[in-house]
């Protein structure tokens, strides 16, 4: 074994959909990152190694509006754009593209996070450096940051530290919460196998490895088999195992259960219309729902979640209803593979849920942030553990500015909680109840105007990306915030107050936020979603400064654009004359900013 030895400011262990935008979000804010992934391919849960599509607080398309945007709009867009055809290894190595493209992160795949060192701090501890094994390479790496995280759902480098952490369900009396069990006990939900097949012209069979398990009729009275394409995420078992010491047999016994259901499907006579069906892909890795979940100041309960509490230091929020599983899958035939209880609002993940209540530099986003298993049964899916780490990344960009290491709850002061927030407005995340309120942005002060209003101008400048629904929580007022024009070719022209320097001009466009977007292999899914550039997003547009054209895009497919001046220029009028859409008839902006 080689050693290496490398120092940066923020080391990131996991490489799920939490782990690369956390990321994203502190290279792109100007930290220096390492990224750790145990595996060959970066997303986790989303990979092409298991194949889970991300879903959010839009609950599939049911709560029109409420997708998350910033850093994982950006990826499902470009996914969209530029994989039409739903390859996942596309999506994997659009995932690993946007990672290598950025110079401030270094990514090791393959290397596994096994240990790390840590020192006694005032009233605490620290991790100093991160252990990492890449066997195929024979190398070990010692990696010394100023922070950490740990995005591994498992959460291993939190564990090592000696982070508090709890497994398995609280009882109903701990957090006072109703849908808790009546006892604690060490179940968590379980873990799956995902499959996928494919429809040929002649009838296919199946022969039935003497190993998988049997199945009757009765067994799927509770989980229909609607289609073949792609199953099934209640195949789902071993959360009466320890998720983690016990992963091995759980994912032998999922191996038996996945087979043993495409038997049934092919075999029992039950579904003739399966005959031209074959298997062409059976994960290997097992899905994980649930394993450690750290504690942070604070425990994120059923009653924030369904109060749509808004907290103040509010970094990411949540939608996905409260979906409870029973802990043993398959053999629990007499019940619902799922019980999901609906949300009347959003609700906001704060800070204080996303940092160690006991070790100083350690933040964490995903499944294992610290929440109670009724509260994880709504934060666990995917894209609201990408809005969490974005989030962290932004923090972790944030805490390195800072004069000194300290513990990351000192961010929690207003001033610079409010800079965190406006950094994530600015980088296109959604804030409940927050506005951009970005004192150097010079649009703030503008005047707008349009060449038409089908909606008003000025909504260009409300400070709010999105139509904020009615029913999101008592902080809404229903307001679309949206300029849209009534033809094409129009303009939007903000005037400054007076003429000064300007560099950079953000827009952010319409995206169809009250459609569904994922990458899915179910035809269902998929059926809601535009496979390709959304429809509305203004794609050739010139922007001018006083007139002169500055920049030109045609093609564009992304909802945030940011244009960058080489050097600032001296104006007053900002305009952006919208050529063409992806085949809306109008133009819709949600926002333009501009900054010296
Ligand atoms: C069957 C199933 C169905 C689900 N359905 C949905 C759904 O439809 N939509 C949805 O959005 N969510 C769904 N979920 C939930 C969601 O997939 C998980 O909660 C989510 O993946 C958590 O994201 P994460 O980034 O925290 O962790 P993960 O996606 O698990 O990513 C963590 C990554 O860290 C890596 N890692 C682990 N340990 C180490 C280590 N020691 N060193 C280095 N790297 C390490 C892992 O390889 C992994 O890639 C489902 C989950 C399962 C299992």
């Amino acid at each position: 074994m080689t050693r290496t030895h490398l120092e940066t400011d923020f080391c990131i262990i996991g490489g799920g959909l939490a782990g690369v935008c956390a990321a994203l979000a502190a290279a792109r804010n100007g930290a220096k990152v390492v990224l750790v992934q145990d595996r060959s391919v970066l997303g986790g849960n989303a990979s092409s190694e298991i194949k889970m599509h991300v879903v959010g607080a839009d609950c599939h398309g049911s709560r029109p509006g409420a997708r998350e945007t910033g850093l994982i709009e950006e990826l499902k867009l470009e996914d969209a754009y530029r994989n039409p055809h739903r390859a996942y290894s596309s999506w994997d190595l659009l995932l690993y593209e946007k990672v290598i493209e950025n110079p401030n992160i270094t990514l090791l795949l393959d290397s596994d996070c096994d240990g790390c060192k840590t020192v006694e701090t005032e009233g605490g501890r620290r991790i100093v450096s991160a252990h990492i094994t890449r066997s195929f390479t024979e190398e070990e790496f010692v990696i010394a940051a100023k922070y950490f995280a740990d995005c591994s759902g498992d959460g291993r480098l939190g564990a090592e530290a000696g982070a508090d952490f709890r497994m398995g369900r609280e009882g109903r009396e701990e957090f006072d919460e109703s849908l808790a069990e009546a006892q604690a006990d060490d179940f968590t939900l379980g873990n799956s196998i995902l499959f996928t097949a494919r429809k040929y012209n002649t009838p296919q069979p199946f022969v039935k490895p003497h190993w998988v398990r049997p199945f009757t009729k009765e067994e799927f009275k509770l989980r229909p088999i609607k289609s073949f394409e792609y199953g099934y995420w209640w195949a789902e078992w071993g959360g009466q195992l320890h998720t983690i010491t016990e992963g091995e047999n759980i994912r032998q016994e999922l191996l038996r259960i996945a087979l043993g259901i495409w038997n049934y499907i092919k075999n029992s006579g039950e579904h003739p219309d399966s005959a031209n069906w074959a298997l062409d892909w059976v994960g290997a890795i097992p899905g994980k729902r649930e394993s450690r979940r750290f504690l942070g100041d604070h425990v994120l309960t059923q009653h924030d979640i369904e109060s749509g509490r808004v907290f103040e230091d509010q970094v990411a929020y949540g939608g996905w209803w409260l979906d409870l599983h029973p802990p043993t899958g398959m053999d629990a035939i007499d019940e619902a593979p799922c019980v999901q209880h609906h949300l009347d609002h959003l609700y906001s993940i704060p800070l204080r849920t996303l940092y160690s209540r006991n070790i100083d530099n350690l933040l964490f986003a995903g499944r294992n942030m610290s929440a109670t298993h009724v509260a994880f049964a709504s934060t666990r899916v995917m894209a609201t553990c990408a809005v969490m780490g974005q989030a962290i990344g932004t923090v972790a960009a944030e805490a390195v500015r800072q004069p000194e290491v300290a513990p990351l709850r000192n961010l929690r002061q207003p001033g610079t909680i409010a800079r965190i927030q406006q950094t994530l407005l600015k980088d296109d995340a959604f804030l409940l109840d927050v506005a951009n309120t970005d004192p150097n942005d010079l649009a703030r002060r503008a005047d707008c105007q349009a060449s038409s209003e089908r909606m008003p101008a000025a909504n260009a400048i409300s400070g709010v990306t999105r139509r904020t629904e009615a029913g999101w929580g008592s902080w809404t007022q229903g307001e679309e915030n949206c300029w849209e024009s009534s033809e094409l070719p129009a303009w939007l022209e903000l005037t400054l107050p007076a003429a000064g320097l300007v560099r950079e001009i953000h827009l952010t466009f319409c995206s169809g936020l009250q459609r569904e977007l994922t990458l899915s292999a179910s035809d269902h899914v998929t059926s809601k979603v535009v496979r390709g550039a959304q429809p509305e997003i203004v794609r050739d547009y010139d922007i001018y400064l006083d007139g002169t054209l500055e920049f030109s895009m045609r093609g564009n497919y992304l909802r945030k654009r940011v244009h960058i001046l080489e050097s600032p220029r001296n104006a007053r009028a900002v305009r952006v004359a919208c050529l063409a859409t992806h085949g809306h008839s109008t133009a819709r902006v949600f926002e333009v900013r501009a900054y010296e």
